[in-house]
C-alpha cells in the first residue's frame, strides 16, 4: 500500500485517539500524563536509552505510571511519547507512541479485553477489519510443539544449554558467555538469546500462517519475568508439571507484536533484584549500566502498588497494520523522522568476521586467520573497539586486541606455560609459587583477549571458564590447609567479570579463612569495560581483608571519560589501586608512551607497581623488546618522573622460577668507592664510609 496523504495521517490518528480515549473513559480508567525526561528510565536488558543534559528520555511511562498507582491514583491510561536508542528500521524509531493502561485487578483477562477492543477501535479508526477471531496461546507448550522440548521456564543457562544439547549452537547463537549457573544476568541472555532464534525459525512461521488472528502468546518462562509477577500456575490452570511462569503476555496482530502486559509485580526486593540482573547483562552486552530507580522501589515498598495488571501497545505499529502499511512512517504524523539517527548496539566483538564487519580487518584476511582464532580467543569490548576506531589504522591499541597472522610464528623457547604455573599448582585454578601468597583463577573469561597474553592458551575456553563454587572448593581447602598463606591473588581470566553474586561469595569465603589477610585482584575491566564497575560491584568486594586492585594497562589511550570514572568510583570506596603494564613493541615501547601512561595512571590514584618484560608465550614475538630496550627506557624514565610514577621493570624467569627487577642499574663497582649515574647522564664517584668504617684496620 502507498503511504497515506498528510490529511489521512491526521484523520487516522484523530480517530484513533478519540476511540482509544472513549474506550477507557467509559470503563472507568482516567487519562494521565506523566514526564518525558526523566532522572531514572526503566532498565531493561536489551534496550539502550537517549540521553536528556544530564538525564534521559523515557523509554516508556511504566515506572511513572506505577508511582501514581502506588500513591492511588485508581485505574489510568496514557498516550505516551516515549524513546529508545536503537536501529531504525521499518519497525523502530527512536521515538514512538506508546499507549500504556493498568488497572487495579490482578487478572490479565481485563486487560486482554482491552487489548482486543483498542486493536478493533483502531483498524475502525483506518477504515479497516480487524482480527476475525483471537487465539490464546502458552509459549511453553509451543516451544514443546515445535522442538519436543519441556521447558520449566526457570532453567539456568548451563542447564538451558544441556537441555538444548546438540541444537544449543543454532539456538543459543549470540548468547552471553559463562558457565556460571548463579548468574541470573547470564541466565536471562541465554533464555533472551534462545527465544529469538526460537522466534525466528518457529514462532515468525507459525504466525504467518494466521493472518486474520489476532494471538495473545502467554505463559512466559518464570526467568523472563522482567516486572511481571511469577507463580507455578498457568494463567487461569492448574499447576503444570514443575514449570513456573512469568504472569506476561505479549499479543500479535497480523504477525507484528503490538503489545505487551504484564500481572504486575508488587514486591520491591524481588524487583530490585531483577534490575540488577538486567544490568549485568547491559554491562555484558556494552550499554550502559543505568541508575536504579531509588524512588519507584520506594513506592513499592511503601505505600505499595495495589494488585493490578498492565498492557504497553506500540501505537505506530498498529495503526500501520489497521491502515495496510509495511512502514510506520507510512502512516506517520512525523513527518521528520527519516533523518533521526540510527543507533548502532553495543556488543563486544568476538570473530574475526565481526571485526572485519567494524572496520578493524581486511574481510579478505579473515579466511586466512582462521588457524590463528582457532587457537587464541578474540573479544573486543565496546568501549576498546570505539578507542581503537578513534584512533585510526596505525594506533597503538589495535595491535593489543585485533589477531594477526604474526601470531602463528612460534619460536623454539615459547611455550604454553611461560612462567611455570602448572609447576605449582597443587589442586585446579590456585598457583602457591611463593610461600605467603596464592594465585587464585575463578575464571579464564575476560572482556578482551590480549594478543601477547601469557596465558593466551587457556583463557576463553567457556567449557573450563568459571570455577563453580564445587569446584573452587578444592582451592579453597588448599588455602585453609597451609596456615603460611597470608594473600591471596585473584587472577584469572579476569575475576571482575564474575557475577557480583558470584564474586561475593568468593571474597566472604577466602575472608573466612584467619590467616589470610591481604586479597588482591588483577583486572583489566575498569578501563576496558566500565560499565561493569557498579556500587553493587563495590560492595560486594567489601571483606575484613585489605584489599588492592592491581590494573592492568598499556597505553594512556585506554583511559577513556567511563574508565577514568570508574577507578574514581573504585579509589573513592577507599581502595588501594596499583597497576601492572607489560612493554610491547609498537604500543609502548617508547619513552613518550610511558611517561604519559605512567602519569595519567597516578592523576587517577592508582600507584605504578611492575612494568613486566614480554614473557615467552607462543606466537607473541612481534611484540618482543630486547631486555637492553627495556632496561635503557626505564632509565630515561627516571629523570622525567617523579618517583610516585615510576613502576619497577620485572621479568619473570621462564620455568617459574619466580620474578625479580632486572634494572636498570645506576650503581657500579665495590668495596669503599662506587661509581654512581645520575638520570641525565653523568657519573659521579661515590665514598662508602659505612663501608670505610667497617673494614678491618690493619
Ligand atoms: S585480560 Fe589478562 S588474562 Fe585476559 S587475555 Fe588479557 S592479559 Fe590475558
Amino acid at each position: 500500500m502507498p503511504s497515506l496523504s498528510v490529511s489521512q495521517r491526521v484523520v487516522l490518528w484523530n480517530q484513533a485517539f478519540t476511540e482509544i480515549r472513549r474506550h477507557f473513559c467509559c470503563t472507568g480508567v482516567q487519562e494521565v500524563s506523566t514526564a518525558i525526561r526523566v532522572a531514572h528510565p526503566a532498565i531493561e536488558a536489551d534496550i539502550d536509552v537517549l540521553a536528556a543534559d544530564g538525564q534521559f528520555l523515557a523509554t516508556s511511562p511504566e515506572l511513572a505510571m506505577k508511582e501514581l498507582l502506588a500513591h492511588g491514583s485508581g485505574p489510568i491510561f496514557q498516550i505516551a511519547h516515549a524513546f529508545r536508542k536503537e536501529a531504525v528500521d521499518h519497525l523502530h524509531r527512536e521515538e514512538f507512541h506508546l499507549l500504556e493502561w493498568y488497572r487495579l485487578d490482578e487478572s490479565l483477562d481485563t486487560v486482554l479485553n482491552d487489548v482486543e477492543a483498542v486493536v478493533k477501535a483502531c483498524f475502525k479508526a483506518a477504515g479497516a477489519a480487524g482480527p476475525t477471531h483471537w487465539l490464546r496461546t502458552s509459549l511453553l507448550d509451543l516451544i514443546e510443539d515445535t522442538l519436543g522440548l519441556a521447558l520449566e521456564g526457570q532453567e539456568s543457562a548451563v542447564g538451558l544449554r544441556r537441555k538444548l544439547g546438540e541444537d544449543a549452537s543454532v539456538y543459543l547463537a549470540g548468547a552471553p558467555e559463562g558457565v556460571d549457573p548463579d548468574d541470573a544476568g547470564l541466565t536471562l541472555g541465554t533464555w533472551n538469546a534462545f527465544l529469538a532464534n526460537w522466534s525466528q525459525r518457529h514462532f515468525v512461521p507459525w504466525l504467518r500462517q494466521k493472518p486474520h488472528t489476532g494471538v495473545h502468546l502467554c505463559d512466559f518462562p518464570a526467568v523472563m519475568s522482567a516486572m511481571a509477577a511469577t507463580s507455578d500456575t498457568a494463567w487461569g490452570s492448574a499447576p503444570a508439571r514443575g514449570r513456573r511462569f512469568a504472569h506476561r503476555f505479549e499479543s500479535f496482530v497480523a504477525g507484528i507484536e503490538c503489545a505487551n502486559g504484564y500481572r504486575e509485580l508488587r514486591d520491591s526486593q524481588v524487583q530490585r533484584s531483577r534490575l540488577e540482573n538486567a544490568n549485568r547483562l547491559r554491562a555484558w552486552r556494552g550499554l550502559p549500566v543505568l541508575p536504579l530507580p531509588e524512588s519507584f522501589l520506594a513506592a513499592l515498598e511503601h505505600p505499595g502498588l495495589p494488585p493490578c495488571a498492565g498492557v504497553a501497545m506500540g501505537l505506530d505499529r498498529l495503526l500501520m497494520t489497521a491502515a495496510g502499511g509495511t512502514s510506520i512512517q507510512d502512516s506517520s504524523t512525523f513527518l521528520m523522522t527519516p533523518s533521526y539517527p540510527s543507533s548502532i548496539r553495543r556488543r563486544s566483538l568476538r570473530t574475526t568476521a565481526q571485526l572485519a564487519a567494524a572496520g578493524l580487518l581486511d574481510p579478505a584476511s579473515v579466511a586466512a586467520l582462521e588457524p590463528v582464532t582457532h587457537k587464541f580467543q578474540v573479544a573486543l569490548s565496546p568501549t576498546m573497539h570505539d578507542v581503537i576506531v578513534h584512533e585510526g589504522p596505525e594506533g597503538p591499541l589495535r595491535r593489543q586486541f585485533v589477531p594477526t597472522l604474526q601470531e602463528l610464528e612460534v619460536a623454539p623457547e615459547e611455550s604454553v606455560d611461560p612462567i611455570g604455573d602448572t609447576r605449582f599448582s597443587p589442586v585446579q585454578g590456585l598457583v602457591h609459587r611463593y610461600p605467603d601468597r596464592v594465585l587464585l583463577l575463578p575464571t579464564l573469561l575476560c572482556s578482551v583477549y590480549c594478543r601477547f597474553c601469557f596465558r593466551r592458551e587457556q583463557v576463553g575456553d567457556p567449557e573450563r571458564g568459571v570455577l563453580t563454587p564445587e569446584r573452587v572448593e578444592p582451592a579453597l581447602h588448599y588455602i585453609r590447609q597451609h596456615p603460611m598463606i597470608a594473600e591471596v591473588i585473584l587472577t584469572g581470566g579476569d575475576p571482575l567479570i564474575l557475577s557480583t553474586h558470584r564474586l561475593q561469595s568468593l571474597v566472604t569465603q577466602v575472608a573466612a579463612i584467619p590467616h589470610v589477610r591481604v586479597l588482591r585482584i588483577h583486572t583489566r575491566v575498569p578501563l576496558v569495560e566500565p560499565a561493569r564497575i557498579t556500587a553493587a560491584l563495590v560492595a560486594a568486594l567489601r571483606s575484613r581483608l585489605a584489599l588492592y586492585i592491581v590494573l592492568h594497562t598499556n597505553h594512556p589511550s585506554e583511559f577513556t571519560d567511563a574508565g577514568i570514572a570508574a577507578l574514581a568510583q573504585l579509589a573513592n570506596a577507599g581502595i588501594p589501586l596499583l597497576s601492572q603494564s607489560v612493554l610491547l613493541k609498537g604500543t609502548n615501547n617508547d619513552v613518550d608512551t610511558l611517561v604519559g601512561l605512567f602519569r595519567i595512571l597516578v592523576h587517577n590514584r592508582v600507584k605504578p607497581y611492575y612494568l613486566h618484560h614480554p614473557d615467552l608465550a607462543k606466537g607473541t614475538g612481534h611484540f618482543r623488546v630486547s631486555l637492553e630496550e627495556g632496561r635503557a627506557l626505564m632509565r630515561a624514565l627516571r629523570g622525567r618522573l617523579s618517583g610516585l610514577c615510576q613502576p619497577t621493570y620485572v621479568l619473570d624467569i621462564p620455568g617459574g622460577h619466580g620474578k625479580v627487577p632486572v634494572g636498570p642499574t645506576f650503581l657500579h663497582g665495590s668495596g669503599a668507592v662506587y661509581q654512581i649515574d645520575d638520570p641525565w647522564g653523568g657519573v659521579h664517584s661515590y665514598k662508602d664510609l659505612g663501608a670505610e668504617f667497617l673494614a678491618p684496620k690493619v
